[in-house]
């Protein structure tokens, strides 16, 4: 019955409550959601598909933070510390060092908060993959990473930002917003910015016009309501 509300909803093109969401999550009738996810998709994109040859690189896996769930992340001098150069980088991005008969077209950097690690470090290390790679669109950063560079600058946030857009930046990935759900979130990684601070931090992205995507970091020990949630403050952005 509530699916079928839902149905009528997506039909006319209005959009659904934060109650809606809850009757998808709890609902399991993945055929009939799947039907009308990709009525929604269809309307928005017709049969256009885009793909980017990315890659990822996580230039260091030393970090200050530790945070509880990070299985990644390494202390100083701990066995598994790596911490790549920015030749190491420049050299992962070559065409003929990956195999791949047509070059990449984006580079997914997210590493680390590095201890040592000054700004300009990271300022010269955008400079030198657009100026090797200037087809290559460069997302990096997430937003912890971005307050962490604010700090180690001390430059503000805006400030921080247009530097390493002017570096070649071209967007940030939406990692670090795990959940926004406060008593969740201190749980799970007290050690993080909080929900409002990474909202904060991609709202002033998005000013200085620099785009991002957005993530949510579920099934832990958040409910569907806090997942719902997340995603009307991802909304609401
Ligand atoms: S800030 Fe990122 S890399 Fe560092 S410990 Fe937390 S999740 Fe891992």
């Amino acid at each position: 019955m509530s699916l079928k509300k839902i149905e009528t909803k997506v039909h006319s093109g209005t959009r659904l409550t934060p109650e809606d969401a809850l009757t998808l999550f709890e609902s399991d009738d993945i055929f009939t959601i799947g039907r009308l996810a990709h009525k929604i998709a269809y309307r928005k994109n017709r049969d256009r598909v885009y793909f980017v040859q990315n890659h990822h690189i996580n230039p260091t896996n030393i970090c200050v933070n530790r945070c509880k769930f990070c299985a990644f992340s390494r202390s100083k001098g701990e066995k598994g510390a790596y911490a790549l150069s920015i030749k190491d980088i420049l050299d992962k991005l070559r065409p003929h060092n990956s195999g791949l008969r047509i070059p990449y077209t984006e580079v997914h950097i997210v590493g680390g908060l590095h201890p040592d690690w000054p700004f300009e470090f990271y300022i010269e290390m955008l400079r030198e993959i657009k100026k090797s790679f200037p087809y290559i669109h460069i997302k990096a950063f997430t937003a912890v990473e971005i307050d962490y560079f604010s700090n180690i600058s001390c430059l503000n946030l805006t400030h921080t930002l247009k530097a390493l857009k002017n570096a070649g930046l071209d967007s940030i990935p939406g990692g670090g917003a795990e959940i926004f759900n406060k008593r969740v979130r201190q749980k799970i990684c007290p050690e993080k910015i909080d929900g409002k601070k990474w909202l904060h931090i991609m709202g002033t992205a998005h000013s200085v016009g620099i785009k991002s995507n957005a993530t949510m970091l579920y099934g832990h020990l958040e409910s569907y309501k806090h997942r719902v949630e997340h995603m009307l403050l991802l909304r609401q952005l």
